[in-house]
Parts: C-alpha cells; sequence; structure tokens
C-alpha cells in the first residue's frame, strides 16, 4: 500500500522533526496538537529547523516553502481521517498512548497504519487498544529527526509482514537506514544506550568527576560525538526518566534503576535543552 498523507501525532522535540523530514520527503502531512498554543509552537519549531537547514546551505529556500505548503495544521483528531499512515509522538505514557489509539483507530479509515515513536513503551500493548492491532507498528525515529540517519522498525507480536514492508519503504523514503527489532524494552538502540546514560548521572552523584570532564572524556576518549550528559540534555532529562522508569518496571534489573539525581532534576525542572536547564545552562544560548 502505498502512502501519500501523513499524520502526525504531538509536534513538540520528535514529532517536529517527523513533520518536517515528512514534508520535505514530499509527503502531505497533517499535524496535530492539543492546543493553539501548542500547534504554534510546532510550527514554528519546524520553520526553525528548516531555516537552520538553509543557514547551513543544505537546501534552498523554495524546499522549505513548498514542504511548509504540504503541512496542515489542526487541534482537531477528526482532521487525521485521510492520512495513510500516522505516527504518534506525544508524551512517553502507555495509558496515553492507549487513549490516543483508541481514538486513531475510531477516526481513521480501515487501511490506515498506525505507528508510534516511543522509546519505550510496549508496541503490543499499544496495538491491543485498537481492532486493528495487525496494522500497528513501532516506528522509532531519533533527535534531530531530520539529521539522524535511523529509524528503528518495531514489531508487535501482532504486527503483520504487510504493515512492516509499508513502513520499511516510508522509512527509506525519508533518506534513513531502517532496522527491525522485536518488541522488547528498549529495542536495540536505548537497550544498549540507558544503562550508559545513568551510569554517567551516577558518575556525577559520586563525585567522580565534573560534569564537563565526563564528556570530555567519553568524547575524547572513545569517539562518539558528544559526551553522554550532553546527549542526556539533549534527549531531555525527563523523557530519558520515563524510559528507564518503564525499562526497569519491565526488566527489573538494576542497570535501569533511575539514580535519586536523574529524579531530583525532573522534580527541579531541570528538562535539558529542551526548556533551557539540564545538566547545562543553555541560558543566553547555551
Ligand atoms: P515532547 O514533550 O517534546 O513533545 C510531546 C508533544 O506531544 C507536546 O508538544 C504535547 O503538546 C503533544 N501532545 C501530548 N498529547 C497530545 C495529544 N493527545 N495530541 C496531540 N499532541 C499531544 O516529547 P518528545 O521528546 O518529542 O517525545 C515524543 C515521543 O517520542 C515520546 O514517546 C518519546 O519517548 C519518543 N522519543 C523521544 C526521543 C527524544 O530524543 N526526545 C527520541 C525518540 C523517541
Amino acid at each position: 500500500m502505498g502512502v501519500s498523507t501523513v499524520g502526525v501525532v504531538g509536534a513538540g522535540l520528535m514529532g517536529s522533526g517527523i513533520i518536517e523530514q515528512s514534508a520535505r520527503c514530499g509527503y502531505n502531512v497533517v499535524a496535530r496538537e492539543i492546543d493553539e498554543t501548542a500547534v504554534t509552537a510546532g510550527r514554528k519549531r519546524v520553520r526553525d529547523s528548516m531555516d537552520r537547514g538553509i543557514q547551513r546551505g543544505k537546501f534552498p529556500e523554495t524546499v522549505r516553502d513548498e514542504a511548509l505548503d504540504r503541512i496542515t495544521w489542526t487541534t482537531e483528531l477528526r482532521d487525521l481521517k485521510a492520512c495513510d499512515l500516522v505516527i504518534e509522538a506525544i508524551v512517553e505514557h502507555l495509558e496515553r498512548k492507549r487513549r490516543l489509539f483508541a481514538e486513531l483507530d475510531l477516526v481513521t479509515g480501515p487501511h490506515t497504519i498506525l505507528a508510534t515513536n516511543t522509546s519505550s513503551v510496549s508496541i503490543t500493548a499499544i496495538a491491543a487498544a485498537t481492532k486493528r492491532p495487525h496494522k500497528v507498528a513501532g516506528a522509532h525515529f531519533f533527535n534531530p529527526v531530520p539529521v539522524m540517519k535511523l529509524v528503528e522498525l518495531v514489531r508487535a507480536l501482532q504486527t503483520s509482514d504487510e504493515t512492516m514492508d509499508c513502513l520499511r519503504h516510508f522509512g527509506e523514503s525519508l533518506d534513513k537506514k531502517v532496522v527491525v527489532a522485536k518488541d522488547t524494552p528498549g529495542f536495540i538502540v536505548n537497550y544498549l544506550l540507558v544503562p550508559y546514560l545513568l551510569d554517567a548521572v551516577r558518575a556525577v552523584a559520586d563525585g567522580t568527576a565534573t560534569v564537563e570532564d565526563i564528556d570530555t572524556a567519553m568524547t575524547l576518549g572513545t569517539g562518539v560525538p558528544m559526551g553522554p550528559l550532553t546527549l542526556l540534555d539533549f534527549i531531555g532529562v525527563d523523557t530519558t526518566l520515563y524510559i528507564a522508569d518503564v525499562m526497569y518496571d519491565e526488566l527489573r534489573d538494576p542497570k535501569y534503576a533511575a539514580p535519586p539525581l536523574l529524579r531530583k532534576m525532573v522534580s527541579a525542572g531541570y528538562y535539558g535543552k529542551k526548556n533551557g536547564r539540564g545538566f547545562y545552562d543553555y541560558a543566553n544560548g547555551g
């Protein structure tokens, strides 16, 4: 089945990137947020990101303008009814995602594939909230979506081959490399990455070294493009805590137990780069 219109629910950090990349790759996009304020913020995020692409010489202004013309913004879920594929990128919360999928099941056509960008929630549990579980799968993008070349497709117990084939084709059409994982906590990347990020927070809490020195050590000592605490700020301290909690709940492995410092930072509202303060202070440009 071909995809021509893509719905994206949630236009935060990830949703805005999926909206941009889909529109730039020629898809018509219907973007849904919860209210007009969030629509305005999402629209600005998409435009600002493309403006940065233009400034860096990645594409001309015409690409941005044509992409923006392909995006329809809405607060109404029913406006997704003509979409061939809907990708959910709302907050990382199982019950909220299940409720949304049950609603999407009612408002979209029977052919529509429903994908979730969840980092850690069970795709099988989300699929079970619909009457089309064979048309539900994970499509896990990475931040920032326009730059990061990977999408992990995640097959729920119920997902059909046809759904996986369609998503593979869609992922490749967005110029991404596609990998396929089973529906296990953290899939591939977070299964390996989350213990590393939590260990970095433990190292800060233990006083092993400063935040800057931990990042410098891992950047120069292992050749990764950014240190774990910069990466954590980039992913979102709150998002990382949520992912760790979900993985710990499922796996009961202490590797995934969030250190108290991470929890305290979320209580203090230090969510990372997206709101100006995390392990680093991003006020005045960082
Ligand atoms: P975010 O907080 O930046 O954005 C979430 C957005 O969803 C907000 O703008 C919110 O207003 C909107 N929203 C909430 N409920 C909604 C609803 N019912 N309808 C429409 N919009 C709704 O979060 P994010 O970092 O973009 O994460 C979104 C999802 O992507 C999560 O499941 C997260 O685990 C996953 N993810 C995040 C990253 C990352 O690096 N942050 C990477 C891969 C996957």
